[in-house]
């Protein structure tokens, strides 16, 4: 028997006829807090060894049906829709999205890794087409996607899971700033370690974020809204809260430089933001941009010498967060919040996502 790959041509016969499609009304959209409401429907899409992938399922929004003895994981990308024509919806640069949903599923050893990438974002695609009356129209509006992939093999003992279900549910969210940026104040002192070389750390695994809840709430606890993770015995940045960071400073010699920490090591999440935001300001040819080591010392000297101008974290929620300060061996390191390349990347970046990424379906479906 041969081991069936993702296809969205198997999606067709799976799909509910519009009759018999949930059609519940979406709330007002200024009401939508991130993460709560659910749109009507559902992609579903399992995996068991030896046959390999099912046909794709685009039914109702319903609760799981697993076995309690299930050993599972857990794993953003958003829909838009254009300001100007509501039948217009995009996706932004869901092939990355998918390469890292792969690359993730590799390193916790999950059979079927090597999906058709295309396929699967064909697959989203329907499921967005079917739930478009679920993307709230306009700037900061759009349907979180959240693909999820739990093993389902129900077997208590330590081994890769011979069966999968891989999950897309979906979630129409409003603008993460309601009313301009608000700079978050970070610390980079706590006992704690998000990632580590050679570990989970470039993958998106949900045993990568319970473990900093604590470290958080340590940091809350201290006036300090987000963890600056830093690792080794010279404190190299990596991450910020969930997001990748940047730092915009004015080197020795004057000229300026866009820095953020490479991804060679294997403990940094590679952010479709941050290569779409290492990608963008690269084209502009104004400045530097180094995907390159920096240690806090470094970032404390720069803010001495005046010439540390801007920092930010980037991520799909919040697009970028201006930092203000950041806690380092007990001092507060003060950052100017001018904010200047931080608001050009943010506009830069919405631009793309509303009007020149991935046109998915024009036609009106
Ligand atoms: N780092 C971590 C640890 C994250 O969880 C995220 C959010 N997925 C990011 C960075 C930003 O990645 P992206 O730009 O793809 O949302």
């Amino acid at each position: 028997l041969q081991s069936r790959s993702i296809s969205s041509s198997r999606l067709a016969t799976a799909l509910l006829p519009p009759s018999e499609r949930k059609s519940s009304q979406m709330p007002p959209k200024e009401q939508l807090a991130f993460g709560r409401t659910f749109s009507d429907h559902m992609l579903k899409i399992e995996y068991v060894n030896g046959r390999g992938w099912g046909d794709p399922m685009i039914g109702p929004v319903e609760d799981l049906r697993i076995s309690p003895a299930a050993s599972s994981l857990h794993y953003g990308m958003k829909a838009y829709k254009s300001l100007s024509d509501p039948n217009d919806l995009r996706l932004f640069r869901p092939d990355l999205n998918m390469k890292r949903l792969s690359n993730s599923m590799h390193r916790l050893s999950c059979p079927g890794y090597d999906f058709d990438r295309e396929e699967l974002i064909r697959c989203i695609a329907e499921l967005v087409r079917v739930d478009k009356d679920w993307i709230p129209q306009g700037e900061g509006y759009s349907l979180y996607l959240r693909p999820t992939v739990i093993s389902t093999h129900p077997y208590l003992g330590v081994c890769s899971p011979e069966s999968l279900l891989l999950y897309v549910i979906t979630s129409p969210v409003g603008p993460y700033y309601k009313s301009g940026f608000d700079p978050v104040r970070l610390t980079a002192d706590t006992e704690y370690v998000r990632a580590w070389p050679g570990g989970t750390g470039n993958a998106k695994v949900g045993g990568n974020y319970a473990p900093t809840m604590l470290a958080a709430e340590d940091a809350a606890k201290r006036g300090y809204s987000q963890i600056l993770w830093i690792f080794g015995p010279d404190d190299e940045v990596t991450e910020v809260g969930a997001m990748n960071v940047f730092f915009f400073l004015r080197k020795q010699d004057g000229t300026k430089e866009l820095v953020t920490p490479p991804l060679t090591r294997g403990d940094i999440l590679p952010g479709v933001t941050r290569q779409s935001i290492v990608e963008w300001t690269r084209s502009w040819g104004e400045f530097e941009v180094n995907e390159r080591t920096i240690t806090l010392p470094e970032i404390k000297q720069a803010a001495d010498e005046n010439r540390l101008m801007e920092a930010f974290g980037a991520g799909t929620a919040a697009v970028v967060t201006p930092i203000s300060c950041i806690q380092y061996k007990g001092e507060d390191i003060e950052i100017p919040a001018t904010g200047e390349l931080t608001k050009r990347v943010f506009h830069d970046v919405m631009g793309i996502q509303y009007a020149h990424c991935l046109c998915l379906l024009s036609q009106h479906a």
